[in-house]
Formats: C-alpha cells, sequence, structure tokens
C-alpha cells in the first residue's frame, strides 16, 4: 500500500534544515495494523505527516519517496502517486487522526458541521438529514450517542472527542488510517474502548492502519507488525509478537526491558523509595 524509500525529511530552510527522518525505507502492506513506536523526538510524528503529504509548518521531504498504491474510490482502478499529491486524497482515501483532539477540533464548531465539511462531495450527495441520520448510527456503533453532533468539542470529555475524531477518520471507508498517538493523555479504561475502535474498524474497512505511540503496551494490544524508530532511523520492524519476544537491537531490547510486568514481585528498590516518602 505505501512504499517508503530512503526518506529523508525535516524542518526549516535548505541552509538550516532540521533533519527529523532520517533514511527510512519501510513497506506498509495491505490490510494491516503496523504500529510505529519509540521515544519522544525520535521523528515517528514527522514520518507519520510525510506519509500523509502535509508538507506544512516548515517540513519538507528531502530526499528519498513515499508512493501510494491505492484504489479509486470512484472507479476502483489503481491508483499510484507520491505523497507530494496526497492532499487530494485527503478525508477520503486516505484519513489522519492527529496528536491532541483539543487543538484539531473547532472549539466554536458544532461536531456535526465540523464533520460534514470534511467530506468528499460523494458522500454529500444525499440531503442534510439523509447524511446526519447515516452520521448518527455510524456514531452509534461506536456507542456514542447522536447528542455528540449537536456538541461543541468542550461539551464533550477528551475520550468521548478522541472517539469522535477516530469515527470520523473512518466514516469515509479510507484505505489508508494514520493515527497520531490516538489514546495518549487518556486513562487506560479509555484508551482501551479506542484502541478496540480502531481494531473494529481496520477489521471492518481491511483497510491499513498506521499506529504511531511511544507507548509499548499500545502496540502489543493490537498491531500486527511494529517498526521502532530511534533518533529518525528505524532500528528494527517486525511481526510485532516476534520484536517482542526476541528484540535485536540494543534500543529495543531497552525499551522493552523497561516495561513494567504485571505479576511479577515490584522491585525492592521502589519499594523502598516509597519507604523513603513514607
Ligand atoms: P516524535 O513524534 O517521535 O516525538 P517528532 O517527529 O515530533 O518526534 O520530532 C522529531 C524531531 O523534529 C524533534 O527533534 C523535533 O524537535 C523536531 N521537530 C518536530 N516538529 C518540528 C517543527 N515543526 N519545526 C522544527 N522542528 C520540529
Ligand atoms: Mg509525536
Amino acid at each position: 500500500m505505501i512504499e517508503i524509500k530512503n526518506l529523508r525529511a525535516g524542518y526549516g530552510r535548505p541552509d538550516a534544515f532540521i533533519p527529523a527522518v532520517d533514511d527510512i525505507s519501510l513497506t506498509i502492506g495491505d490490510n494491516e495494523i503496523i504500529g510505529i513506536a519509540g521515544e519522544s523526538g525520535s521523528g515517528k510524528s514527522t514520518l507519520l505527516r510525510t506519509i500523509y503529504g502535509d508538507f506544512t509548518g516548515g517540513l519538507k521531504l528531502r530526499d528519498g519517496s513515499v508512493t501510494g498504491h491505492f484504489k479509486d474510490p470512484e472507479t476502483g482502478r489503481p491508483l499510484v502517486c507520491e505523497s507530494s499529491t496526497f492532499q487530494k486524497l485527503w478525508w477520503d482515501v486516505i484519513s489522519y487522526v492527529p496528536q491532541g483532539s483539543m487543538s484539531v477540533l473547532n472549539p466554536i464548531m458544532k461536531i456535526e458541521k465540523q464533520v460534514t465539511d470534511g467530506l468528499p462531495a460523494r458522500e454529500k450527495r444525499g440531503s442534510r438529514q439523509e447524511l446526519r441520520s447515516r452520521l448518527a448510527s455510524f456514531l452509534a456503533g461506536f456507542g456514542l450517542p447522536e447528542t455528540v453532533l449537536d456538541s461543541y468539542p468542550h461539551q464533550l470529555s477528551g475520550g468521548m472527542r478522541q472517539r469522535v475524531l477516530v469515527a470520523i477518520a473512518a466514516f469515509v471507508n479510507p484505505q489508508l488510517i494514520l493515527a497520531d498517538e490516538p489514546t495518549t493523555a487518556l486513562d487506560v479504561v479509555v484508551q482501551k474502548r479506542i484502541l478496540l475502535m480502531l481494531v473494529e474498524i481496520q477489521r471492518r474497512l481491511k483497510n491499513t492502519l498506521v499506529l504511531v505511540s511511544h507507548d509499548l503496551g499500545v502496540h502489543y494490544q493490537i498491531t500486527d507488525r511494529i517498526a521502532i524508530a530511534y533518533k529518525g532511523k528505524i532500528v528494527e520492524v517486525g511481526p510485532t509478537d516476534e520484536v517482542f519476544s526476541n528484540p535485536q537491537h540494543d534500543y529495543t531490547k531497552a525499551l522493552i526491558a523497561a516495561l513494567p510486568r504485571i505479576g511479577q514481585p515490584r522491585q525492592e528498590t521502589a519499594r523502598g523509595a516509597v519507604g523513603v516518602i513514607v
């Protein structure tokens, strides 16, 4: 579906260029959930935005390529193009769930208008009422009441806003969904609900989901494959189970070793620290 070859991308002018993605090659398949993990600043969001083809805020593709192999949503014919032209596929063939629901949704616009404004023309062929009822039943499928459509973003909880963003991204039956830290800053129960929602969408649409998260637990729960980003490079990629059970790169080993394991005794040092505080 997506072929990334020797990609270099970053920010700034040619004379003062800050690289953020440094020679990444990666193939993203049809019908898979692939995770991109790695610590903050490793280039995950930059890579995702480059795949999305969102060259704003000073982001530049310096070298290499991102090629998409899609199907034309009208004719079903193969559609092959480069990320510099992906913008015409946004909210249609490619959807994006950006980081931070509050900064993304317009605070002074009701959800219904925000959703319908962004839809491709073919979704808006019927009457407004007909579109609204399709939207309402789609949201209901994810446990979101119709009243969400009449709400302003601040009237919804953080978890609900995030679920709305995911639902909006899926409504157009995209072939590719890119989600940047969709569960970060949410409590674990809400996280779980959003992850299940993403899995359900991917199974239903049989499309491709690229999930960025610094949280390895998130990847462990839902991804088929995982790519580990470190200092702008992908240092390891493989089936999630294999990477977790047999990490190859030292950075991956360190990440996995740092994960807490429920059921194992807590470390004496941690208890000691609590003892000092008490
Ligand atoms: P991650 O998502 O893994 O935290 P990012 O892709 O956001 O990483 O950032 C990678 C690098 O690019 C960091 O060094 C960051 O400071 C830099 N960077 C990110 N966004 C911008 C920007 N808009 N302008 C300049 N530098 C940026
Ligand atoms: Mg990020």
